[in-house]
């Protein structure tokens, strides 16, 4: 057989053999699928018209000159589209994250601008023979023959530019694509070149799609290493073409709490077995489910809930299971999970939707303990909804400084002075009513918005007393929280906010808490030991709400030790409860640490703390924490 002819029957042969690995078994289309396919079915189609024309060519004796003109030129068409789709598709990946780019708007408006020219080329050729043409039984080629190639060329060099001006937000895979696609184009095409008399438009395409396939499409991309599940990647894709199918859907998260246990337990190695036991049960508890590796230790689970066997797939099975101990070559071991669950039947939610809420529940079920589980239902809907809206509002807050700050007076009733106060953040919904701050500086933490939203409360404290030097304050206590606290710069930038508001060091004092110190106990007390030395003092918050190291806390430069409000009502406990209180307080006041107790609230507290020696008392019996002008009048009135 022909040579040419050949060459295009194998690339035929490895495209369909594409075209069937594509297809795997298991894999939903998503949008990369799908747009790889059709390049595969170009291509087949291509090299078809390829082996036809060329079949035409040398049957020119018995097949009508329009015929033969007809299958070139469809020929000719065919071999740029493919030429455009491959770039299109390439494209397409550069930008796959940024679909909004304005590049990649640009780069197809490009390519199809160029194949506007081949399709032009083609009709104008009818006319011309400006490409080709059959005159006397023979084929010609026309003086434009090579713009194919020409159109090619430059395909390839826009997508390169492009890769190369956008290469920072490019994936792996495209990297892989681009270090072997244009040298094998080019490299067929110098071929090509040489050896006019051999088609290979046929071999370029299935060594593109080839190389196409093996950067972008092979299971590889989408599967685990460990558990051969599909990876986070897969799971996103299936989800999101699942929602475009009417299916109901059971979508499950499990994540496997302390197992940094079992490899500490059985090593590494046998750890990973452990978790390949788990991944192979996740995906074969039912036929219609299919589990993926969405973390190193957090599994998801897709259930199709029209097949019959959804009924399998119960969250109480599964968690059943992860209750009980998993043997693998003699050794044993429970894997504690914590599971989040929730139905999809059509609603407005999308895929990224639909991980956000399983992931808020998820965030839910840790909080219950080891073997926790939230259902995503209306009540958490709700609440995940709420949260959105504070942390909305709380940016929002942020952008314009629209914090307030409350001053709850504290007494030193040994002066029989409101010799200070605790300045506390407050934050309002759109509709007026107050957010508690146990809610919002959870979220702030969390989100890590704590840093920006206590420098704008500083600012406003320091403010505030640079502007009443009237009120005579000898201290305000202000929260840090740790991201503050530890933040690059952060003595820089309270000696530039006192230094502003002409505020002498020894008025602000900092509370912290145990949390803040445990993080980084050296840089800690670096930080307290620099400041210290400029007259700030620090206040040991909630003493007793938690665990507390005694260790650590004595040894760093507290001057202040506040007791909790759920230790301060202790002092009115049980018989056992008053002597541990009593030995406290001692302990502390021997030590040499002023005390402050948090949380007074009637005057049977009061005068017990008064009898133990407590210095100073804050709590609702003298006042609740007071906005700004209230405060101002409290100090000038109530206080004396
Ligand atoms: P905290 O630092 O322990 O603040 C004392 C809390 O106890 C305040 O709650 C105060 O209103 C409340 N309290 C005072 N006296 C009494 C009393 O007699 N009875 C009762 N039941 N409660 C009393 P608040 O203002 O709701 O603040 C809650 C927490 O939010 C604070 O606890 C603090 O951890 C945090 N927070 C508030 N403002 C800030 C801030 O600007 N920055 C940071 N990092 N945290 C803040
Ligand atoms: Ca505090
Ligand atoms: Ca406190």
């Amino acid at each position: 057989m022909d040579f040419s002819l050949t060459l295009e029957i194998e690339a035929a042969l490895i495209v369909v053999l594409l075209l069937l690995y594509s297809f795997d078994e298991g894999s939903t289309a998503n949008t990369g699928n799908q747009r790889f396919r059709f390049c595969l079915y170009v291509t087949l189609s291509a090299i078809t018209m390829d082996v036809l024309s060329v079949y035409g060519i040398r049957s020119i004796d018995e097949i009508p000159v329009w015929l033969n003109m007809l299958i070139s030129s469809l020929n000719y068409l065919l071999a740029s589209l493919n030429s455009v789709v491959i770039a299109s598709y390439l494209s397409f990946q550069i930008f796959e994250h940024f679909p909004k780019h304005f590049c990649r708007k640009k780069i197809s408006i490009m390519i199809y601008s160029l194949y506007g020219i081949v399709v032009a080329a083609v009709v104008v050729n009818l006319f011309n023979n400006c490409l080709f043409s059959f005159q006397n039984n023979e084929y010609y080629r026309g003086p434009l023959n090579l713009l194919g190639y020409l159109v090619l060329i430059c395909e390839v060099l826009m997508v390169g530019l492009c890769y190369l001006k956008n290469s920072e937000i490019a994936s792996r895979s495209m990297r892989k694509a681009m270090r072997s696609i244009p040298y094998v184009v080019c490299g067929i095409l110098i071929w090509q070149l040489v050896c006019r008399d051999i088609m290979m438009n046929g071999l370029i395409a299935a060594m593109v799609d080839l190389i196409l396939f093996i950067s972008f499409q092979s299971r590889r991309n989408n599967v685990d290493y460990l558990t051969n599940l599909g990876n986070r990647g897969a799971f996103v894709e299936d989800l999101a073409v699942l929602c475009e199918s009417e299916k109901r859907l059971h979508v499950i998260m499990l994540c496997l709490n302390k197992f940094g246990r079992v490899n500490r337990e059985f090593g590494q190695k046998n750890g990973d077995e452990f978790l390949y036991a788990a991944a192979r049960y996740l995906d074969n508890i039912s036929p219609a489910a299919r589990a993926y590796r969405v973390g190193s230790l957090e599994f998801a689970i897709i259930c199709q809930e029209d097949a019959e066997a959804s009924y399998l797939c119960t969250v109480a099975d599964i968690r059943e299971r992860f209750m009980k101990p998993w043997e693998i070559g003699g050794m044993k071991s429970t894997l504690s999970a914590s599971v989040s669950d929730l139905y999809w039947d059509g609603d407005e939610s999308d895929n990224t939707q639909i991980i956000e809420r399983l992931e808020y529940a998820m965030c839910l079920a840790k909080t219950e303990g080891e073997n926790g589980w939230v259902h995503f239902d209306r009540r958490v809907r709700k609440m995940m909804e709420r949260q959105k809206s504070i942390i909305e509002q709380m940016r929002e807050a942020i952008a314009d400084k629209s914090f307030s700050v409350y001053y709850q007076p504290i007494y030193c009733w040994k002066d029989g002075l409101f010799c200070s106060a605790e300045a506390l953040a407050r934050m309002s919904d759109k509709d007026g009513t107050q957010i508690p701050p146990s809610e919002f500086i959870a979220l702030a933490e969390s989100t890590g918005m704590i840093g920006e939203l206590n420098w704008i409360i500083v600012e406003k404290v320091c403010a505030f007393i640079g502007k009443h030097p009237e009120l005579g304050l000898k201290g305000i206590t202000i929260n840090m929280s740790i991201r503050q606290f530890m933040e690059k710069g952060m003595k820089d930038k309270l000696d530039t906010i006192l230094n502003k508001y002409g505020v002498s060091h020894d008025i602000l004092k900092i509370e912290i808490t145990e949390r803040v110190i445990s993080e980084n106990p050296v840089k800690a007390r670096a930080i307290m030991e620099s400041l210290t030395e400029e007259g700030v003092r620090f206040y040991l918050d909630d003493f007793g709400m938690g665990y507390s190291n005694f260790a650590s806390v004595l040894s760093l430069p507290f001057d202040t030790i506040k007791l909790d409000k759920s230790l301060t009502d202790k002092a009115l406990g049980t018989p056992k409860e008053r002597q541990i209180f009593h030995s406290l307080v001692e302990m502390f006041l021997k030590a040499r640490y002023s005390i402050v107790a948090e949380g007074a609230e009637t005057e049977e507290i009061v005068e017990e703390l008064k009898r133990l020696h407590v210095d100073r008392i804050q709590g609702y019996y003298y006042s609740k924490p007071l906005p700004e002008d209230q405060y101002i009048e409290f100090m000038k009135t109530d206080s004396r």
